[in-house]
This record gives structure tokens, sequence and C-alpha cells, in this order.
């Protein structure tokens, strides 16, 4: 049973009157529509497919099942066969699909005029769109050009048509692509732009669509992937794009435009403080060991430390084992987490690596590293003076 295509003719209509030629329960509270004629586009061509009511029932989705025609799939109360009934499509939904698959049209066009790359497909995805084209050497300056004469086209607001035309006369025409299927072909032509088979929806004229931006570039499988946004699609994303900046810009107490600027700035600033902050560690932990080497006995230190990072713990342990005969048993209670570090100069003995397994089980949590070098932790901090009075043990034992 075929339905007549109402939006082939009209993609502005929004309302219409049609009968129920079949009904098919799909799942429990869904059935599938099918009526004689409809304005609803169903999912096909890189487009979504439309919703909106029939009598008053949701239409969540429709779907081309060829020659057996439209599928309405309704959620809820469905019509009885045979009826009549008032079928309303969800304009906006409508409008913005429209938006993004004439801006599309029109994208693909300029990239033929401008670098003949052609386009190999298309998506509307959820807040953007993607096409992958064949553009070999793509950079965004390229990509801006294309984007540029888009909108151009957009903004002389030229006329869409549709043309029916046979196999014969589309052969002498120049059709931006190969028509996909046989028998008569629906071309749209853009004026003087763009001529390409099409069952999909379309504005009346290219002002329409608004405008249209990329929002960004990659390579993918040998083609250009360009995710870019059309008409209400360009302005949500200008607006979302916009609070960004400004929130970012408040950070730095300046206009939206000079924030990138402070920005960078602050990151450099950042890595010069973070170089000064290292040597000023190392000087700190010099004078620091200086002081624990007097605590040492018979070669050994052990201290227990507040809010220590691994980092620091370990400049320091660097530090005490450039003197010589050192076994420096370091701990931290670093906020949640227990930290340990055992080192020992070259000429000391004991193996900090064997130790720090050992101490790390009393902190259930894990450790190790060199014979001369060994850093661990767990999250069982209350154990952290048994752990290392453990390890000191072990390493008196061994010695
Ligand atoms: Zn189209």
């Amino acid at each position: 049973m075929s339905t007549e295509r109402l939006y082939y003719n009209d993609s502005h209509l929004i309302e219409f009157e049609a009968r129920v030629v079949d009904l098919t329960d799909r799942v429990s509270g869904w059935t599938a529509v099918v009526l004689d004629r409809t304005a609803f586009y169903p999912t096909g061509g890189g487009q979504p497919s439309d919703t909106g009511t029939l009598n008053g029932s949701r239409v969540v989705e429709c779907i081309d099942d060829g020659d057996n025609g439209v599928l309405h799939v309704v959620q809820g109360l469905a019509p009885a066969r045979g009826a009549t009934v008032r079928g309303r499509i969800d304009w906006s939904r409508r409008l913005d699909h429209m938006q993004q698959h004439t801006g599309q049209h029109i994208l693909s066009q300029a990239f033929i005029t401008l670098f003949n790359a052609p386009t190999r497909s298309f998506r509307v995805l959820e807040a953007s769109c993607q096409i992958d084209i064949e553009l070999h050497n793509p950079t965004t300056e390229i990509i801006e050009r294309a984007v540029e004469l888009a909108n151009n086209v957009i903004w002389e607001d030229r006329a869409i048509t549709i043309l029916n035309v046979t196999p014969d006369q589309a052969a002498q025409l120049a059709l931006r692509k190969e028509p996909a299927r046989e028998g008569e072909l629906r071309l749209i032509e853009i004026e003087g732009f763009d001529l390409t088979p099409c069952g999909g929806t379309h504005a009346y004229r290219t002002g329409e669509v608004g405008m249209i931006a990329a929002r960004s570039w990659e390579r993918a499988k040998g083609l250009t992937r360009i995710e870019f946004v059309a008409g209400i699609r360009a302005l949500t994303d200008y607006r979302k794009a916009n609070k960004s900046a400004r929130e970012v810009a408040a950070l730095f107490s300046t206009g939206r435009d000079d924030a990138p600027q402070y920005a960078a700035q602050m990151v450099e600033e950042h890595k010069e403080q973070n170089r000064r902050i290292r040597a000023l560690e190392e000087n700190a932990a010099g004078a620091e060991a200086e002081k624990l080497l007097t605590t040492a006995s018979n070669g050994i230190i052990t201290q227990t430390f507040d809010d220590r990072d691994a980092e620091s713990l370990k400049k320091l342990a660097y530090a005490l084992i450039t003197s010589p005969g050192i076994v420096a048993l370091l701990a931290s209670r670093d906020k949640d987490t227990a930290r340990l570090v055992f080192a020992r100069s070259a000429d000391a003995s004991g193996d900090m690596n064997a130790l720090m397994r050992e101490a790390c089980v009393l902190l259930d949590g894990r450790g190790g590293g060199r014979p001369d070098m060994a850093q661990g932790g767990g999250k069982n901090i209350e154990q952290l003076n048994a752990a290392l009075t453990h390890a000191l043990t072990l390493l008196n034992n061994d010695s």
C-alpha cells in the first residue's frame, strides 16, 4: 500500500487530513499506522524523521517501508482502520531539519565550486551535523572559505525549486551527485548554484537556512569530517560558545575577546612559578636534610610528617642520602592517604623495595621501587606509625 508523500510537493505543510489504510501492533502501546497520504517525513538520507500527532496521539517516529508506504509509529490510542485522521507535524523540528539539510546542499556545492571536493556522507546529529568530504589538504582557512561562499548563497536568498525529470532528461543535466534510484527523478535546484537528486525536505529559499557555521573539523578515514551547524542550531551554538567565553573572561575580569591572551599569560606564569617552586623546594629540602641528619641513629633516620605529598617526601629523601651511610624512612599523613618513602645512600645496606612491600601491607596499600629507593602508600592512615616501626625493626634485624 503506497502512501502519497505530501512533503515532496510542500515542505511547509504542517496540517493534513488522511485515511488510515493499515494498522500493525508493534509492541504493547505502540502501533504502526499507514495512511493514504502523509506530510510526515520518514527517517532517510541523513535526515531524521518528523514527529507530531495523529488525532492528538503522539507520532514518535516515521519509517519509510518502501512500497508498503510510510509507517507512523503512534504511542497510545491509535486510530481505527478506515478512519479519517488529522495529522500535525512538529514544525520547529521540521524547520530545524530543513535548515540543516538544505544547508548541507549549499555547503557541499560550495566545496565542489571552490575545491572540486565532493561530499561522501552526511548526518544530522543531536545538536550539530557532520559531512565527510573528499578534501585532501584541509586547513581551517580553506574550510572557512567554503563556509563563507555558502553563507553568501544563503544571504542572496536564492529560490529552491523541485524538478521531476525522466532518467534521460537527468542524463543531460550536470547533477552534483549520481542518482541513487532508477525511474523518475526528483531534483532539487538552488537557483544558479546547485542541482542534485534528493527526496528530502528543503527550504523554499536559501535565506530560510539563516546561516552556516563550522564548529570543528578532523581527518577521518582519508576524508575530511566537518562538524557544522545551520539556522537555529548556529544561534544555539553561538549562545553556548559566548557563555563559555564570557565565563572564562569573568575569571580574568576582562572582556570576552581579551580572555585568550590573559589565559595564555596565566599558563606561562604558572609554568614559571612551578620552576621557581621546584628550585625553592630543593633548597628547603637541603636545609631540612641538614637538620634531620643530626637525629640519625646508627645512620637511620625515621620521621613522620603531616600534609606532605610523595614528591616532597622524595625530594627530602634524595637530599638526605647525598650524605654517606644514611637510611631514610619517611612517612606522611597526606589528607586521607598514608605515604611512605624509603631511601638509602649508595654505601648503606638494606633493601628498600622489600621493606616498602612489607610496610604497605599494614597500610592496606601498595608500593615498591629499587633496592635504594622505594615509595608507597595506602588508605589505612591509622597504621602509619606501626608501618614505619615495622620497617625499622626489619631493617635492624637484617643488619
Ligand atoms: Zn536534500
